[in-house]
């Protein structure tokens, strides 16, 4: 099913798409209610969507959500928002950088808030990792995101999309892959294939970290180097030798394993037993 909205609303402003800023916008139906249905939005949830485009996800937003706050960066989309979605009163549209953006002082102490985006490529892992990181008090992040990154998201050890990001997600949320888009339903067609998926903030984080500063630097330091294992990975970390090894055998983790085999919890035990001895 086509979106007539958003090629007419191009068409009538004459829209220049920027390709420096990931602009792929939905024109299928489909996706748009795949994404608002998959993301659970109703009456009492206030929405953060950042790169609203010409704003057809964001309608579909409004018209389901207690109030939607999008971010957009381009200044000519500014006015086009403003004008397509002037009905809403539940609309608050700020004009933005995404990275830039304080989003605590959008949430504040308000109950439900969800994240809900067609983010663009160039940017995603930054954004994901700096909602994940500055720990916002959301309960979802839905998001379309290059299929590629959607699967390091979801990845299990020893594999090779599992990472950095990887431990990162699934730290404080659960992972559901909602469905697959094609290139097709984009104007301009993006060279890849795109999935939605949708990461569910836990209560606590899944793992009992006594630094977390720390475990991930672990993380990241195994990962970096991923062909070595993490006897040497983890030389960067500084520590004397000796200790290091105690750390390996008291967490019973062999050192001649590579970062990539370790679960979250292994690393979780491994940081704890580094962190005690420092
Ligand atoms: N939501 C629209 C849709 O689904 O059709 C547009 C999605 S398009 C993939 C990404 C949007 O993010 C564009 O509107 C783009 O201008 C905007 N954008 C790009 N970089 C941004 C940033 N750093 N902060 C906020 N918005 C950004």
């Amino acid at each position: 099913m086509n979106n007539f909205d958003t090629k007419d609303i191009v068409k009538k402003y004459n829209f220049k798409f920027n390709k420096n800023l990931g602009q792929n916008f939905l024109v299928d139906d489909t996706v748009l209610i795949d994404i608002v249905e998959g993301a659970e939005i109703g009456p009492e949830d206030y929405v953060i969507e950042i790169g609203p485009g010409v704003g057809t996800l964001t309608k579909e937003l409004l018209k389901r959500a207690k109030h939607v706050y999008s971010i957009e960066l381009d200044n000519n989309l500014i006015p086009i928002l403003e004008e397509e979605l002037k009905e809403f009163d539940n609309f608050t549209l700020i004009h933005k950088d995404a990275m830039k953006a304080d989003l605590k002082e959008i949430i504040g102490d308000k109950e439900s808030v969800k994240l809900v985006a067609n983010l663009p490529y160039y940017v995603t892992t930054p954004i994901i990792t700096k909602v994940l990181n500055e720990d916002y008090n959301f309960k979802s992040l839905t998001v379309m995101i290059q299929k590629e990154v959607a699967e390091r998201m979801n990845a299990d050890p020893n594999c090779k999309e599992y990472g950095s990001l990887t431990t990162l997600v699934k730290y404080y949320c659960d992972t559901k892959l909602l469905r697959k888009v094609s290139p097709n339903c984009f104007i301009p067609r993006p060279k890849v294939e795109s999935i939605v998926i949708r990461l569910d903030k836990l209560e606590k984080p899944r793992v009992d970290v006594k630094d977390k500063k720390l475990f991930f630097r672990i993380i990241r330091s195994s990962f970096n180097m991923r062909r070595k294992t993490l006897r040497n990975a983890l030389k960067v970390l500084g520590l004397d030798k000796k200790i290091m090894e105690e750390c390996f055998l008291e967490s019973e983790i062999d050192p001649q394993r590579r970062g990539e085999t370790l679960s979250l919890e292994e690393f979780c035990t491994l940081s704890n037993c580094i962190y005690n001895r420092l």
